[in-house]
């Protein structure tokens, strides 16, 4: 694992340093049109099936959402409940109270009036039986009321205390509840963030393939036939150069790094300033746009375009662009402005290896993308572009494009 994180580390400074682009989907591995067209169906059921998987988690979330609502007014119900409980338990506690005063009125009344003969005057005193009977009993009987009520109260005040913290514990429940499914919001949050970007890739990926079948389609190729073939670009017997003047401020090959100060970094093409921003930059021989890369840190915007030479393949690549007017797919001639330079103020949002507007050309042999799909083998194939183009040393300028 530690070793593997170095070798990324590794990889990704010698990434870094050499300006070497890393290969976007812009290249399908299809041979036919029919198999560009499975492919296009493949990545629309890809999407499909991901659009599937937004909605559902939408609706997961939004469940949640709901539920958590209902849960909050569970909640709020409970602790009105908790308050109208204690509510009744305090006047309930007051009513004991005066009960209670009651009933010793009651018992000192009765016992002063037994101690006196009173109370037995008052039972004597009954003018019957009957009434004697009437009297007694409804001392007792009021006396017993009191007490039965001051019993009921209390039994009340208890289910009341039982009730409250049945309640509480459900509130704590709820809660709990409610945490974890507001964590469970923020994991389907997130995964959806992560299917939003997927299907933003897959999206590209579909109107790529899309404009590479209608490329293929537009020029007349079978369904099965070789599309490498097929769309072989039009052949031309040499290379112009890609802007109307200029002159190079930083050669092929190995130098001190102008961004880092760092020694021996390999630059893979020529730097051509003389141009402000804006300034159109032409393909320098017929050929295919076969990728294009946009916003990369170190290299901004760039263009790769296919040639074939004398019978010989090759890529041209065109960094720090301003602006693309091309696509993938493309048929370009030598005259075709395939963007703007760049590389100065209008780019630096996104490029990290540009210190001022200029064009970097690279050339190598090959196709890259179809030829070979790997930078490094990208790397291998380079060609100094001054032993293709015209491009003169530092200090002189040129005019034209020939
Ligand atoms: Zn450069």
């Amino acid at each position: 694992m530690k070793k593997t994180g170095k070798l990324l580390l590794v990889f990704l400074l010698t990434l870094f340093v050499t300006m070497t682009p890393v290969i976007v989907s812009a290249n399908s591995n299809a041979k036919t049109l029919k198999e560009l067209k499975n492919e296009l169906q493949q990545l629309k059921n890809k999407k499909a099936q991901q659009d599937a998987n937004k909605n559902a988690t939408k609706s997961k979330i939004n469940n949640a959402k709901n539920d958590i609502g209902n849960k909050k007014s569970e909640i709020e119900t409970n602790t009105k409940d908790i308050a109208d409980a204690t509510a009744e338990s305090e006047e309930l506690t007051i009513e004991i109270e005066e009960g209670k005063e009651k009933l010793d009125k009651l018992m000192s009344v009765y016992q002063i009036a037994s101690e006196n003969n009173t109370y037995l005057e008052y039972i004597f005193d009954s003018k019957t039986y009957d009434d004697l009977v009437y009297r007694s009993a409804l001392s007792e009987q009021l006396m017993d009321y009191i007490n039965e009520s001051i019993e009921s109260w209390n039994d009340k005040i208890e289910k009341n205390d039982v009730l409250k913290v049945e309640l509480a514990e459900k509130s704590k429940q709820l809660e709990s509840d409610i945490d974890s499914l507001s964590s469970s919001i923020d994991q389907w949050g997130t995964y959806l963030n992560k299917l939003e970007e997927g299907s933003v890739s897959i999206k590209e990926d579909i109107s790529s393939t899309e404009e590479l079948i209608k490329y293929y389609t537009s020029i007349g190729c079978g369904e099965n036939e070789d599309l490498e073939k097929c769309a072989s670009v039009k052949g031309d017997t040499r290379f112009i150069r890609p802007l109307k003047k200029g002159t190079l401020t930083s050669y092929y090959g190995y130098r001190t790094s102008p961004t880092t100060g760092a020694k021996n970094q390999f630059h893979s093409g020529v730097d051509i300033g003389g141009n402000g921003e804006g300034t159109p930059v032409y393909s320098i021989a017929n050929g295919m746009v076969g990728k294009i890369i946009r916003q990369y840190s170190c290299g901004g915007n760039m263009v790769y375009v296919y040639h074939t030479v004398k019978g010989v393949q090759y890529t041209s690549t065109y960094m720090h662009l301003l602006t693309i007017n091309v696509s993938v797919g493309q048929s370009v001639s030598s005259q075709t402005q395939i963007g703007t330079v760049g590389g100065g103020k209008g780019t630096k949002a996104w490029e990290k290896c540009s210190t001022g507007a200029h064009l970097h050309l690279s050339l190598a042999t090959g196709w890259y993308g179809k030829t070979y799909t790997t930078s490094s083998q990208w790397k291998s194939h380079l060609l100094n572009p001054q032993s293709y183009v015209s491009i003169p040393n530092k200090g002189q300028w040129f005019y034209s494009r020939y």
